[in-house]
């Protein structure tokens, strides 16, 4: 069966943030078997965003939490929905290339040829908008990003939603982006019409966001698409140096970046240095931290999980697989607030290539809290 449907909440009254409670209605659709009954579902989700309402879907990358990216209220009601800051522009994802054509100024060669080889896939591009994207949509900025996603379920609910969603990370503001469903279920049940359950995502880590608007392309936030594989088609490639350098005082570019991101309810700090001292540094600190009565994590790797004394110890994959470690990492971040973990530890990653991004995520799931051994 291609979809499978319930709901979640029947009162409707005011919460205490002065939201409306929603009945809101999870339906589970298999992307691989987008069935008639799934399509009807679908459809009744593409008509809830253009009515101005919202559904959490998932992407290739995490869930999203759409509306319709030309309807300013419904810009408005994201914000609220996810306790956004309203200065933090949303992503507009579309389903054909000719879709971005009518909503920027122009689309630049640079762009054609990302589209030509990232597109459906995890790059989001930042263009000059024209008059049709409000600015509820762009956090009053003159520019646009701009995605489509691979995922199938995402592709038809933006056909069926009218071409434009836009659809920022279906997470409260601040806390791990959603890599399954019951997530979004646990930060926006209530708050928004629907939920679209399609299971774990591909990635586990939101786009590459990459600026053409101001002469050298620049990446603004680092994603699985790799600075190695955008120079590969645009030739160089900048890169925001807040992303880099987190003493830097510049602003960061993309607006959300500056923001505490990421993070998960208990203390997290990254433990970088030989392996031999980051397990024996991470194991004295865990057995002080449970003589204080805390529960303790640990961010491990396949090779030393073992070697953790701490309560609770999860491994993110082999150091050789950076495209495992970025799918579980923000999944295991969100594990341990379920297990009220209230001290967590992390070992490093290498920063090149995908280790950019989950590097990146890391340190602002520590607030760039580093002990170097
Ligand atoms: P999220 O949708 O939660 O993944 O966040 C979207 C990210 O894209 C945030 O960091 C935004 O600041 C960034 N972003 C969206 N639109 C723009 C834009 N026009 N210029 C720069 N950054 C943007
Ligand atoms: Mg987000």
């Amino acid at each position: 069966m291609g979809c499978d449907r319930r709901i979640y909440r029947r009162v409707i009254q005011y919460s205490q943030d002065g939201l409306i409670l929603l009945n809101t209605e999870i339906i589970k659709i298999d992307e691989h078997n987008i069935d008639d009954k799934a399509k009807e579902a679908i459809g009744r989700a593409g008509r809830i965003i253009r009515d101005g309402g919202l559904v959490a879907f998932p992407t290739e990358t995490v869930y999203g939490l759409g509306g319709d990216a030309l309807n300013p209220e419904s810009s408005r009601k994201i914000y609220a929905a996810k306790g956004r800051p309203s200065d933090n522009p949303l992503i507009v994802h579309v389903a054909e290339v000719k879709d971005v054509e009518s909503i920027v100024k122009e689309v630049p060669d640079e762009a054609y040829r990302l589209f030509d080889a990232f597109w459906p896939g995890p790059l989001t591009i930042i263009m000059n908008k024209n008059e049709k994207v409000p600015y509820e949509t762009t956090g009053g900025l003159d520019t646009v990003a701009i995605r489509m996603p691979s995922n199938l379920i995402a592709r038809e609910l933006i056909r069926q939603s009218g071409g434009y969603i836009a659809a920022p990370s279906a997470n409260t503001s601040g806390r791990p982006s959603p890599t399954l469903a019951r997530y979004c279920v646990e930060d926006l049940s209530g708050k928004i019409e629907m939920i679209l359950d399609g299971g774990q995502v591909g990635i586990g880590l939101e786009s590459t966001i990459v600026d053409l608007t101001s002469g050298e392309p620049m990446i603004l936030r680092p994603g699985y698409i790799t600075r190695e594989m955008l120079s590969s088609v645009l030739g160089a490639v900048a890169v925001d140096r807040t992303i880099i350098d987190s003493s830097s005082p510049a602003k960061p570019k993309a607006p959300g970046m500056k923001y505490r991101h990421y993070a998960p309810r208990g203390v997290l700090t990254i433990v970088q240095g030989p392996s031999e001292d980051v397990v024996r540094y991470i194991n004295a600190k865990s057995v002080e931290a449970s003589n204080e009565g805390k529960r303790v994590g640990v961010i491990a790797t396949d090779l030393t999980k073992e070697r953790y004394k701490a309560e609770v110890v999860k491994s993110v994959g082999s150091r050789e697989d950076e495209s495992m470690i970025a799918h579980e990492l923000f999944k295991v971040l969100r594990e341990f607030d379920d297990e009220n973990i209230d001290v967590m530890f992390s070992e490093s990653f290498d920063d090149s290539g995908i280790g950019q991004a989950i590097m990146n995520r890391l340190l602002k799931a520590a607030g760039h809290n580093v002990v170097a051994l």
